[in-house]
């Protein structure tokens, strides 16, 4: 005979994970593939969007390098496959009491009601939902720079640097026209600003190739600014020089200890009362979990919105809840810092958690997760990367270029298994040696 507790746990728990991202993708498809294919768990995922790109790709995307379409995955389809359930819509809100999620209304384009506010039941949930830029209210800046959060800003981006040049080639047919000069200013020199900046300038080169040459890559400005007094504040001091040295070399400026007070059309101004002309405008300088998560529910959160969590990744006040990835707040006992939100964290913390859902689902004790650090690698284009691995080596050049590419393949190996990347790696390679390297429409 059973008893309760048995019988508790052999009725089929949902586990709800809201946010396919770099995290929440990886982790729904483990589960899918341990709890749901053996019909020990439902496994469902939501997700704000109808498809997935890995978030380090988006700076390749904003350059126009990386055609977004390419390399989305519909999660739909991928559900299907790696047997958990799909839900397309917006968590707004969780109801503690009821164990529900709220999903706000879905509504196409031009604004018609396609599915209304609905309630998702959940046994466990997982929020994954990362994290947005975080422009600390600095003025002017939501109304003039551009977001690299998302593929529909970083598509954004990519139109609004193609249209300049659309632009100054027109400007060539109206006599006595001067010839064509672009500011670009990116405000953070963080991983994503100089990896954003030494993609952008190999696009301005790449636009000439093509014969979009009004404006000659001489004449692009692009300008790196970081309120630190070096870029890669993160990174180790002889990193950031190296990263430094190869931005510079490439002709971009870098203006470093200046902390930026406003923005306008046309400029963004300093604290120090200087000001840089800029026809389009980059914000990368700091990131924060989305607004709405701010005390969600009466959980704990920090000052930039995260979850606090524990070691076992359960939110403090619900042990029902649990968080990772960038919208997520865990310091590693015996640290004085939480983790950093990267691609890095997300995985791990996806690989800890189909285990300790798998326990949790049986009844069984949660394990502690460890964070292992493996360093970090930036891509400065595709001519060089650096970076620090296993401890604190430094490494440039081929070995971190290949190094820092095997990054996004891990992803795939995640999501898709070896043979399928091994596909999609020799599709890359003809897709390359057929197309332009620059995406101009
Ligand atoms: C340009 C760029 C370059 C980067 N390069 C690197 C790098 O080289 N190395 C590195 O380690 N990290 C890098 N990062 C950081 C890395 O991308 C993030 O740390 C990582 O993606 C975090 O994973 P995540 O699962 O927490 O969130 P994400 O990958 O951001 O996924 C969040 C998901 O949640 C969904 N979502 C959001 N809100 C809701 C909601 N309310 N309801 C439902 N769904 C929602 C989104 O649609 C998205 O699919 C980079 C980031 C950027 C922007």
């Amino acid at each position: 005979m059973l008893n309760k507790n048995t019988e508790k746990y052999n009725r089929k728990k949902r586990i709800v994970i809201v946010g396919g991202g770099a995290g929440g993708l990886e982790l729904a498809t483990r589960l899918g593939n341990r709890l749901g294919k053996k019909n020990k768990a439902e496994i469902i995922l939501v997700d704000a969007a109808l498809t997935h790109i890995w978030k380090p790709l988006l700076h390749e995307v904003a350059s126009g390098t990386l055609n977004s379409h390419d390399d989305q995955l519909n999660y739909f389809a991928h559900a299907k496959k790696n047997n958990f359930e799909f839900y397309l819509g917006k968590m707004i809100n969780i109801d503690r009491i009821h164990k529900t999620i709220q999903l706000e209304e879905l509504s196409s384009h031009q604004g018609e009601t396609i599915a209304p506010s609905r309630a998702l039941a959940y046994d466990v949930l997982v929020v994954s939902v990362g994290s947005t830029s975080n422009d600390f209210n600095t003025e002017g800046a939501k109304e003039h720079c551009v977001c690299l959060d998302s593929r529909a800003q970083a598509d954004y981006l990519q139109k609004e640097f193609l249209n300049l040049y659309l632009q100054a080639q027109a400007n060539t047919l109206i006599e006595n026209e001067k010839p064509s000069l672009l500011n670009i200013a990116i405000i953070g020199a963080g991983a994503t600003g100089g990896e954003l900046a030494a993609e952008l300038d190999f696009a301005a080169h790449q636009f000439c190739k093509y014969g979009l040459d009004s404006i000659k890559p001489d004449n692009v400005q692009i300008t790196l600014i970081e309120a630190a007094d070096r870029v890669l504040p993160a990174l180790n001091s002889k990193i950031s020089s190296l990263a430094e040295e190869e931005l510079l070399n490439m002709g971009i400026h870098v203006r470093t200890q200046s902390r930026v007070k406003k923005i306008d059309e046309m400029h963004i101004y300093f604290e120090d009362g200087t000001q840089l002309p800029a026809d389009l405008k980059v914000w990368s300088a700091g990131i924060k979990a989305p607004d709405f998560l701010k005390n969600i529910a009466d959980l704990e959160t920090n000052r930039i919105n995260q979850l606090m969590v524990q070691s076992t990744l359960q939110t403090t006040r619900d042990a029902c809840i649990f968080a990772m990835g960038d919208c997520a707040s865990y310091t590693p006992e015996g640290k004085d810092r939480p983790l950093a939100p990267r691609a890095q964290v997300a995985n791990q913390q996806a690989i800890f958690l189909e285990k300790a859902l798998s326990a949790y689902v049986m009844g069984q004790p949660l394990p502690q997760f460890v964070f292992k650090d493996k360093g970090s690698l930036v891509s400065l284009s595709d001519r060089n990367s650096v970076g620090h691995v296993m401890g604190n080596i430094n490494i440039e050049g081929f070995i971190a270029r290949m190094m820092y590419m095997s990054l996004y393949r891990f992803h795939q190996v995640a999501l898709h298994g070896l043979f399928k990347t091994g596909i999609l790696m020799l599709k890359d390679v003809l897709a390359k040696s057929s197309r332009p390297q620059l995406k101009m429409h």
